[in-house]
């Protein structure tokens, strides 16, 4: 515990610097299984997205903080009802965070105001890296923020293992998102429980019969479970959005007022390549 202590105290901020610097340099010098162009330019536009976020998250944060310790210092929520190792709280208490954010990310596939948020994330016809600061801010506050809120009202989690729960959260995103070739075998031995780069390349798909899979975060536990998981083959892979396929829509200021425009969403049928695995 005294090791997850001192990491939790150092700033989130410099823990996703160091993350986008290991991830996107490792990108520049090993061989991609993708080859983009544009990278810097690309970087510097979803770079635009974590610094409003940064921002924002002055005051956002802090009241997230405030409500989940009022919550628990009422005790409220199923954890405060059961006797358990604190090491068992702290397992359970990510699989809490993790399984609200997998509901929240499928209702925003669903519900077009909150595709209309999401699907900035989405548009990243060359997804690397730096795709994991490409979110709406206010997605990320008012939807998955408020998400965790909710989790520590149903479930009693607190701030310790929500601060966990980021930590792991983003290591999984760059883990997930990255240009990189990953060892073979791992969809068939880790890939039964944790999300894969695999999985969630198929979530990234143009196709909309794969854009609407693979919603989890951490465990792919949930889609197994659920009923969305779904394979493809990385060779067929095309990334982005049909709608958001030009220069001009894949610009920072373009997406940030993208939700308030009236965008149709384009989408080929169910894939003729489809392939469950
Ligand atoms: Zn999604
Ligand atoms: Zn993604």
């Amino acid at each position: 515990m005294d090791v997850l202590n001192k990491l939790m105290a150092i700033d989130p901020n410099y823990i996703i610097m160091g993350f986008i610097v290991i991830f996107f340099s490792l990108e520049q010098i090993l061989k991609a299984p993708f080859d983009f162009k544009n990278r810097i330019s690309h970087l510097f536009q979803n770079v635009l997205f974590q610094i409003i976020l940064v921002l924002l998250n002055v005051f956002f944060v802090t009241f997230q903080v405030y409500s989940i310790e009022w919550l628990n210092s009422n005790n409220i929520g199923l954890l405060y009802m059961l006797e358990l190792p604190i090491w068992a709280k702290l397992v359970i208490s990510l699989m809490f965070y993790d399984i609200t954010a997998y509901w929240i990310h499928r209702a925003t596939h669903v519900i077009p105001l909150l595709w209309r948020f999401h699907r900035v994330h989405h548009s990243d016809t060359s997804m690397d890296s730096s795709t994991v600061f490409r979110f709406h801010p206010l997605e990320l506050i008012l939807v998955f923020g408020v998400g965790n809120i909710i989790t520590a009202a149903l479930f009693g989690t607190d701030v310790f293992s929500m601060a966990l729960y980021y930590f792991i959260l983003y290591l999984f995103f760059f883990f997930e998102h990255a240009n990189l070739n990953y060892p073979r075998g791992l969809n068939s031995t880790l890939g039964l429980v944790f999300v894969m780069p695999d999985h969630h390349r198929v979530h990234h798909q143009q196709d909309q019969y794969y854009t609407d899979s693979n919603y989890a975060d951490i465990f792919i536990l949930w889609d197994r479970l659920f009923g969305s998981y779904k394979m493809m083959p990385v060779e067929k892979m095309k990334y982005g959005l049909v709608e958001f396929d030009s220069a001009h829509r894949q610009s920072f200021l373009y997406l940030i007022k993208s939700p308030f425009l009236s965008i149709k969403r384009t989408s080929k049928n169910k894939s003729e390549t489809q392939t469950r695995l």
